[in-house]
């Protein structure tokens, strides 16, 4: 799979290559990973919280989520939106609600993150979160005995981060982890050309040392060809980081010694060993680089990509692991695609014809009834075509959510913020093993509405513009 630009990124330039950990250089079965995590979640509402016994009967649907939906809290929805903050899809409990019922909830808002009623679900991690409060929602409005909308959300999103810390889905990925974590040895043999391309490499991950070493461990350690371990490749590792924050506030650092996993202070520099929190600014000034010389790569949109973005000048790049089944749905789906635009093509023509049509009659010229009958019959069978079309589209894709980075005719707000912070993006880490360390990664030229249509010809310039002949 190819590595997609958005921003061009030399990366001759590049002194220094920082990764994410979970998501990004190990990477999980997420089916497998989010069952987990949603039983042990359920399992903790019902011994902690008291909820029903019940409810450890769910059984995880990974369909009913998808990265970049956000919870209404106050209404108990799930929400896609588009990169403008509009509502195009939303479900309620187990039932995704119709054109009519999102326009008449929604019509009139444009959702803003920062508003707290809003909790968006932005890594692979979130679809447990997703997925078991729109059936703990489901179960509320069937009669269960359960908390209002609001406090539902707040008490799944602290039962997924109590059993992300407390050892209850990192105990079993360690005891089985090749059920949960797929290996690639081009990974490591990319960090290794990095290495004999001169380039420093670092980690910054929110997981703790001792889980971070065992996964290190397994997908790494085996398929080195010139080191013996991945502490030798790593100039710095910094666990427990705490992003955003890590990027947002400062942080004291720890030092880790490597074998016993002890800690200590440390006021040192932070250019070489093992760290527990801290944050960017000493550790981009002992590394002695400038920001734009510093590429990282994560799969958070907001912990390892947005809030670089904002605070600190780093080049950034993004895997998405959804991105690859996205990529072949759209092929799959492509014929259907053509089809779909030719008939707004179509519609388009009719329309202009109907109102210029219209134009005469205001004129007060006489109108061919007859003619202007066919036209609006023509075209409301083009609008249950294209409706039976768009329908048929969506079976390519999520089956309750349709594209991830499309909402409607505009780009969802996933694909917005994506397009906005990532220089590139890639499914996997190891797509950039197809691409030397010194590629220059340009984007192709994106076309306003006016320079295509000026290109395609659909345009004629008139009298008065800037014509040489
Ligand atoms: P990173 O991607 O390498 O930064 O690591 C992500 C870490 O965050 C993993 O250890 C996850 O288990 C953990 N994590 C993911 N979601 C949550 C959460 O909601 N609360 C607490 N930890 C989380
Ligand atoms: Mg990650």
């Amino acid at each position: 799979m190819s590595v997609f630009v958005n921003r061009s990124l030399n990366l001759k330039h590049i002194a220094l290559v920082g990764f994410d950990m979970d998501y990004t250089l190990v990477r999980y079965d997420s089916t497998a990973f989010e069952t987990l995590a949603h039983d042990e979640a359920a399992r903790y509402l019902a011994e902690n919280r008291g909820y029903p016994d019940s409810v450890r009967d769910l059984v995880f649907e990974p369909e009913r989520a998808i990265v970049g939906l956000v919870i209404d809290r106050r209404n108990g929805n799930l929400l896609k939106l588009s990169r403008y903050g509009k509502v195009k899809m939303a479900s309620h409990g187990l039932s995704m609600l119709d054109f009519r019922q999102v326009r008449d909830a929604y019509q009139n808002i444009a959702v803003e993150l920062s508003d707290p009623a809003f909790l968006p679900l932005d890594t692979l991690f979130s679809i447990s979160t997703g997925v078991l409060y729109a059936q703990l929602v489901h179960l509320r409005d069937s009669g269960l005995a359960l908390p209002d909308y609001s406090m539902l959300a707040t008490d799944v999103s602290e039962a997924v981060d109590a059993v992300h810390r407390n050892g209850a889905i990192k105990r079993v990925v360690r005891a089985s982890i090749e059920k949960y974590v797929i290996r690639n040895p081009l990974v490591p043999a990319l960090l290794e050309r990095y290495r004999d391309y001169g380039k420093r490499l670092f980690i910054i991950t929110n997981s703790d040392y001792d889980y971070t070493r065992a996964m290190l461990e397994y997908t790494l350690d085996p398929y080195w060809k010139h080191h013996r371990s991945w502490r030798e490749v790593f100039d710095v590792v910094i666990t427990l980081a705490d992003k955003p924050r890590f990027f947002e506030q400062p942080g004291r650092f720890l030092k880790i010694d490597p074998e016993s996993g002890l800690m200590s202070n440390w006021e040192g520099p932070v250019s070489s060993g093992l760290f527990q929190g801290g944050w960017f600014k000493p550790l981009q000034r002992d590394l002695g680089v400038d920001g734009r010389e510093i590429l990282y790569i994560g799969d958070h949109i907001y912990g390892d990509v947005v809030s670089i973005k904002k605070r600190c000048d780093w080049r950034t790049a993004l895997v998405l692991d959804d991105l690859g089944q996205e990529i072949r749905s759209l092929r799959s789906a492509a014929a259907l695609q053509k089809d779909i635009d030719r008939m707004m093509d179509r519609k388009a023509e009719l329309e202009a014809v109907i109102n210029s049509l219209d134009l005469d009659r205001h004129a007060g010229k006489p109108v061919d009834r007859a003619r202007l009958d066919a036209l609006f019959d023509e075209s409301d069978r083009l609008n249950t075509d294209i409706s039976a079309r768009v329908t048929e589209h969506r079976r390519f894709f999520n089956p309750y959510w349709g594209e991830v980075l499309r909402a409607g005719h505009e780009e969802s707000r996933y694909a917005g913020q994506i397009d906005g912070y990532a220089c590139i993006y890639m499914e996997r880490v190891a797509d950039l093993y197809e691409h030397s360390p010194k590629t220059y990664f340009r984007p192709q030229r994106r076309l306003m509405p006016h320079e295509a249509a000026a290109l395609d010809g659909t345009i004629q310039p008139q009298a008065g513009t800037w014509q040489t002949d």
